[in-house]
This record gives structure tokens, C-alpha cells and sequence, in this order.
């Protein structure tokens, strides 16, 4: 991967086999980023998405391999017991032109994956158990009720 620093953030670049969620962590680690917001494009050569299973408390799988184009990947850059972690969410395009959508658990760059990491200087995201959900959730420090209509 290939980065320009820019203000708020970076730009990153990834190369064709490098696997993006594991690069955007050790970067995020590297930099020492702690609060963090993400969107790319490109391509993806294989990737595994899934979609959380609230009963079952758990994610389906999907491997998928085949080349596609990341026609939208959002997420953001936490930390889950000090340790930085990527939530990222992709909706992958198809050959066809179908689309194929859901949580990026691993995704290996095609041509080259394009990354805007906007990052919140300062923050510290934190994420935490939900026993009641089965995920590590945002653990925000403020809370905020809409006033009553
Ligand atoms: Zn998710």
C-alpha cells in the first residue's frame, strides 16, 4: 500500500492481492489512529462478506471469488480493548452487474483499492460488548435524549 497524508486525514492506495482490512488495522495501529472514518472504491480479486444472523447471534459467510468492483465500501476505525478494529460494510459489483452486499470480513485488492481515511484527531473510539446483540458495540461517553415533541 502506498499513502499521501492529507489534512484530516490519508489517502491510501492498496495493490492487487494486498488484503485491505488487515492493512487498514496495522495502519491504523502504525499511525496511531484511534477514532476513524472510511470510504474507498476500486476492485477486490476475492473477499469473504457476511450478514449477522441476530437470533442465531452470529454471521452467515459468504467467500466470494471472483473479481468484483468495490462500487461502495463505508466503515470506520475503533478501538476494541485498545487494539484497533475495522468495521467496514461493502457492496461489491458483479460481472452481471448484480451486486452483492454486507460485512467485509476479508478482502483482497484487484487493480487497487482507493481509501479516504478521515481521521478525528484527539478521539478515542471505543467500542464494547453488548451481551444483548453478540457485538462489540460503540461505547459512547455521552448520552443524548431528543427533547419530547
Ligand atoms: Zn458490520
Amino acid at each position: 500500500m502506498t499513502v499521501l497524508d492529507v489534512p484530516g486525514g490519508h489517502l491510501i492506495r492498496f495493490f492487487h492481492g494486498e488484503e485491505i482490512v488487515s492493512g487498514l488495522v496495522a495502519f491504523a495501529k502504525s499511525a496511531n489512529l484511534t477514532a476513524a472514518w472510511v470510504q474507498a472504491l476500486g476492485a477486490l480479486s476475492r473477499a469473504e462478506i457476511g450478514y449477522y444472523d441476530p437470533e442465531a447471534r452470529k454471521y452467515e459467510r459468504l467467500a466470494i471469488e471472483e473479481d468484483v468492483e468495490v462500487t461502495g465500501l463505508i466503515g470506520n476505525l475503533s478501538l476494541v480493548e485498545q487494539e484497533p478494529f475495522a468495521h467496514l460494510h461493502v457492496t461489491l459489483g458483479r460481472r452481471d452487474f448484480s451486486t452483492l452486499g454486507g460485512h467485509l470480513f476479508r478482502g483482497e485488492a484487484g487493480a487497487t483499492v482507493e481509501v479516504l481515511l478521515l481521521a478525528f484527531a484527539g478521539a478515542k473510539l471505543e467500542r464494547a460488548r453488548d451481551e444483548e446483540i453478540g457485538l462489540n458495540l460503540w461505547a459512547l461517553p455521552r448520552s443524548f435524549s431528543p427533547p419530547e415533541a
